[in-house]
């Protein structure tokens, strides 16, 4: 495995995969990796000749007051995780060799970065956009894997590549969790022993809406809010940003369980002490 990390030694890395005629996979991450990271590895390795990962801190999605300082990072660690799941590069630029001192250019899907999370975290779709299609710029992968626990950027993402005509395959990969059904995350590790034990009541909720569908309830708006009562009442969420019922396509608000049979993207983000955690399931009806 190599460590890349300069933009020109990666050109020249990729130059030479692409002279061969082998196909590249790429993922990219903020680091700190886990279980739910090396799947997507793991199904890049099935599909393609090269695996590169990225791991850099993304200055441009995080908003003041979020937890960009604060956020995990381990090198050590992730070179020693990537390298045993068979990681064949990691491109670790700095924020420096990614945005140089005057960097001007934004790529921003309209609308679905308002939504959901955008609401809340207003540019951190379009700083996602804007590093993700500067990596398939650098890398030129032919295959990229994006975790559906990020279902909102998986959408984004998906929207960009398809109106700019990115020539790279997207594949969306299904959430790993912990045995007790949390999404696994590196911002888990932001919570106290009190916290983690009930950051269970995102993937409980999203249980409890599917139950309600699968018995046949119609009404979201009616679903919404008996979860939403039961979020505000539990004393370890200090807020609740979100808990909607969405198209899995288009992230369109759906409000009834629909004439035209589709499936239910079930979505929450909630603050538990300082950390937001965020997951989602689809439903079908
Ligand atoms: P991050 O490092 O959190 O930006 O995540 C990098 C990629 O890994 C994104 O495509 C995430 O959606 C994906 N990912 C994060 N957590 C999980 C998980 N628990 N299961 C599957 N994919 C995940």
């Amino acid at each position: 495995m190599e460590i890349l990390k300069k933009i020109t030694e990666c050109r020249s890395i990729v130059n030479n995969i692409k002279k061969r005629g082998l196909t590249i996979g790429f993922i990219p991450t903020m680091g700190f990796l886990h279980e739910g990271h090396l799947s997507l590895v793991r199904k890049a390795k099935k599909e393609c000749d090269r695996v590169f990962i990225s791991i850099f801190v993304n200055p441009i999605q995080f908003g003041p007051g979020e937890d960009f300082v604060n956020y995990p990072r381990d090198i050590k660690r992730d070179i020693s995780l990537a390298e045993k799941g068979g990681v064949d590069y990691i491109f670790y630029p700095t924020a420096k060799e990614m945005y140089g001192s005057d960097f001007k250019t934004a790529i921003e899907v309209k609308e679905l970065g308002d939504i959901m999370c955008g609401k809340y975290r207003p540019g951190h779709f379009a700083g996602v956009t804007t590093v993700v299609l500067k990596f398939f710029n650098i890398i030129r992968p032919d295959r990229a894997y994006f975790g559906q626990k990020d279902y909102q950027q998986l959408v984004i993402i998906k929207r960009m590549v398809y109106d700019m005509n990115l020539d790279v395959k997207i594949t969306g990969c299904t959430t790993v969790r912990e045995k007790d059904g949390l999404a696994l995350s590196s911002r888990n590790k932001y919570l106290s022993a009190g916290e983690r034990k009930n950051a269970t009541v995102l993937y409980g909720s999203l249980i409890e809406a599917k139950r309600m569908i699968k018995k046949g309830e119609k009404d979201l708006e009616k679903i919404r809010k008996t979860i939403m009562i039961k979020l505000k009442k539990n004393r370890f969420i200090k807020k609740v940003d979100y808990f909607d019922f969405r198209d899995p396509g288009t992230l369109e608000y759906i409000k009834k369980v629909n004439e035209g049979n589709r499936n239910i993207l079930a979505a929450i983000a909630v603050q538990i002490g300082r950390t937001r955690l965020i997951d989602n399931m689809v439903i079908k009806v």
